[in-house]
């Protein structure tokens, strides 16, 4: 009603810590953002990003209507002509050329949206093209295929138990910033000070002194790039210094011995040259760690985006398993989520790469996907299977892949592009069609992704905060029109018929488990107004802690998530070996071949020469990626995007807080305001990532107000972990002069 002033909660979407938020309402409008005291994971916390979720959702540049690209500009146009478009423009292509002319890019925010757990499985399948990118190889790939091998499953990845934990090991992530990466944990920064409060420690290694930094019991410098080193350091004191102690994790793990013997090259004497940081810290790292009664060890994106980004992941695993510390509480541990089950027995196929591999560069497909550094080989290299048409879904990668420039000439000469987005940036003014979806106060949503990450077992459901936009479409609706269209059922296909079809699928993969009960017994007993929300309720009704359709009265259903807005509290995180363990021999797998195969070329770059001067990213507050820039609160204030310098290197290059510095790379070069500070170690420059709002063609009027730099200008797309595919985003080298100076 007109005037009407209403509180609502719901779970913020915005990055990976999944606080829950308390939002005002007035006329259908949000008017404040704050945290909700009452939500059993975040208790209240709320960053100044999630206090904008109004204004995201209030976006006047926020699309709202399809747009259709005619010559230059786009022009806002009905649904059914976008479908239209699309048809017209993605359907010739299919048919001549067949599904592996079309690729497709998944940006980051589809993990934060119901439709994105649910529908992408099904429009990938469909198209049936193996030109499948993602953010992940910008990110996370390396854990997963680190947690593949070890555990038998990319996804089976463990979180610090920071709540309980003795000693935290923080190696290349900044959660006092970012709250969390791959281990959800909403009010980090208030973790990390119950931690010290509770008389334990934690300890930041980066080239950088972060926030997180800042904050920690020790700051531990390390040249970018080179943790594998330190790790490799740490398991060679722990096993030359009979610290090793699995504990429980006895008769759960094989390949202990050959790990001992892959570390032998390793003497903190000889990785402390590389890494810079001293042999007898090092030494004493590993005794720490071995001697604490609890500890974790948690890397994060500068563990990944690095060259030997894999077997760093790895060794953090490593050194959890070899001081007892995985699967224990106060350890790093496996959460359970309230939509999927435990495995009823450990042991399985296990993980592998390389199914495929991609056309131009034979890279190997990881996790059903190629590298994201050669999607522009592939779309500029003439041949069979070249890839001439292009879908994105909540991607920018234009700003947020390797050598960007390359990709951003390659889209442009895209025979068909349709983007899937909110706004038209960087990336999506190359698009024939965008289609917007609702913003995410008109949506549903459960976390399918962070719940199987948090710190602690926890379930929540928000349903919309606000009414349909009756001219907007779903992003269910979207992904499932888009389904129906590449097999062919026509632009104007109902996007019910998929619903019913996904509901089916899912009814008849829990009907046996609840003998007795035939598909249709269920489906009358599903609950929920969208098809998101149904399908949720068979994940939870059938999950970890579901009713089992009325098997378990007190077991969760998406009825009692809604009647618990805050959240229902599942309690601490709980040993799961051996069930979670799906390698082959139903153990932890410690030494993958080919895991171990590329220890060789770690310990063959131990002799290299290292550059003068590398750059590095880093992570703000306020900033996530590249898609937050226009909201005004956000980017208000000094510039961020500045290029930080240690003051020797400031000296030493001649360049003074605030000059302009030309920054070269083998892919490109950028100028930027330079910062002058002590934070970055000598011989390391920092960008941020995500900037560079600057391009013609977008509307997105506060961010190109506020344009800063696009760090990915400088990547380099042939410089990636070879065993994930994973893009090399720190430890660039460059060259750094004043701009004007040859
Ligand atoms: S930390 Fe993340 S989830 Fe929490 S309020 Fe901020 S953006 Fe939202």
């Amino acid at each position: 009603m007109p005037g009407e002033t209403r509180t609502a909660y719901r779970t913020c979407p915005l990055c990976e810590a999944a606080c829950g938020l308390e939002l005002t309402v007035a006329d259908d409008r949000i008017v404040a953002s704050r945290g909700d005291s009452a939500h059993v994971f975040s208790h209240g916390f709320v960053c100044p990003k999630g206090a904008t979720f109004g204004q995201l959702s209030a976006d006047p540049d926020r699309l709202r209507r399809p747009l259709v690209r005619r010559g230059d500009s786009h022009e806002e146009v009905g649904w059914d002509e976008a479908f239209r478009a699309i048809e017209a423009g993605l359907g010739p292509i299919l048919q001549q050329y067949g599904p592996p002319a079309v690729a497709v890019y998944l940006g980051n925010p589809n993990v934060h949206t119901m439709a994105g757990g649910l529908y992408l499985s099904p429009l990938l399948r469909a198209l049936g093209s193996r030109n499948i990118f993602s953010a992940s190889t910008v990110d996370q790939m390396p854990k997963h295929v680190s947690c593949g091998y070890l555990y038998g499953s990319p996804l089976a990845i463990p979180v610090p138990d920071v709540d309980r934990t003795d000693l935290l090991l923080v190696l290349g992530a900044n959660p006092w910033e970012s709250n969390g990466s791959l281990a959800t944990a909403a009010d980090f920064p208030g973790r990390l000070k119950a931690l010290q409060a509770r008389g334990g420690r934690f300890i930041v290694v980066d080239p950088r002194r972060t926030r997180t930094a800042e904050h920690a019991d020790e700051y531990v410098a390390i040249r970018p790039g080179t943790d594998a080193y330190l790790l490799f350091g740490i398991v060679h004191t722990l096993v030359t210094e009979h610290l090793v102690d699995l504990g429980g994790l006895a008769g759960h793990v094989t390949g202990l011995t050959e790990v001992g013997e892959l570390a032998r090259p390793f003497t903190p004497d000889r990785v402390a040259e590389v890494c810079g940081v001293p042999a007898p810290r090092i030494r004493e790292l590993a005794r720490e760690l071995a001697a604490a009664p609890t500890a974790a060890v948690y890397g994060r994106i500068g563990t990944c985006t690095v060259e030997f980004g894999t077997l760093t992941s790895w060794l953090v695993d490593v050194v959890n398993v070899l001081t007892g510390n995985l699967d224990r509480p106060g350890g790093v541990m496996f959460p359970l989520a309230a939509h999927l089950r435990p495995q009823t027995r450990s042991g399985g196929k296990g993980f592998t790469v390389g199914r495929w591999h991609s056309r131009v560069r034979g890279l190997p497909e990881v996790k059903g996907e190629f590298p994201v550094a050669t999607l522009a080989d592939e779309i500029e290299t003439p041949g069979d299977g070249q890839v001439r048409a292009f879908v994105t879904v909540a991607g920018n990668p234009v700003l947020s892949t390797p050598n960007s420039g390359r990709l951003d000439r390659a889209l442009a000469g895209l025979d068909f592009m349709v983007s899937v987005d909110p706004y038209l940036n960087e990336t999506t003014r190359h698009a024939d069609v965008v289609l917007p979806p609702t913003d995410a106060a008109r949506k549903g949503h459960y976390d399918f992704s962070f719940l199987a990450l948090a710190v602690r077992n926890f379930a929540a459901y928000s349903p919309p905060v606000l009414p349909a936009d009756g001219a907007g479409m779903d992003e269910c609706d979207i992904l499932a029109r888009l389904t129906l269209l590449v097999t062919g059922q026509g632009a104007a296909a109902d996007p019910a018929v998929l619903h019913e079809r996904m509901l089916e699928q899912a009814l008849q993969r829990v009907a046996a488990p609840n003998a007795g009960r035939t598909v249709d017994d269920l489906r009358a007993m599903v609950d929920g107004e969208h098809p998101a929300e149904r399908l949720l309720d068979v994940a939870l009704r059938t999950g970890a802690y579901g009713d089992g359709f009325g098997a378990r009265p007190d077991g969760l259903s998406l009825a009692r998530l809604k009647d618990h807005p805050h959240g229902v509290d599942l309690g601490p995180l709980r040993p799961r070996i051996p069930e979670v363990l799906q390698t082959p021999s139903g153990t932890v797998e410690l030494c993958p071949a080919p895991i171990a195969a590329d220890v060789e070329r770690l310990r063959g770059a131990l002799d290299r020469q290292r550059d003068d001067l590398v750059l590095i990213g880093r992570r703000h507050l306020r900033s996530n990626n590249s898609w937050m820039h226009n909201v005004p609160a956000l980017v208000k204030g000094r510039d961020r995007c500045t290029l930080q310098m240690h003051p020797d290197d400031a000296a030493r290059l001649a360049l003074a807080d605030g000059d302009d510095a030309r920054v070269v790379s083998r892919a490109g070069t950028v100028s930027a305001p330079v910062e002058v500070t002590d934070r970055v170690m000598p011989g390391v420059v920092s960008l941020p990532h995500g900037w560079g709002h600057d391009l013609p063609g977008t509307r997105m009027a506060v961010a190109a107000a506020h344009p800063g730099v696009n760090s990915n200008v400088l990547t380099d797309e042939f410089a990636i972990d070879p065993l994930s595919g994973n893009s090399v985003l720190n430890g660039i080298p460059v060259e750094v002069k004043a701009a004007g100076r040859p």
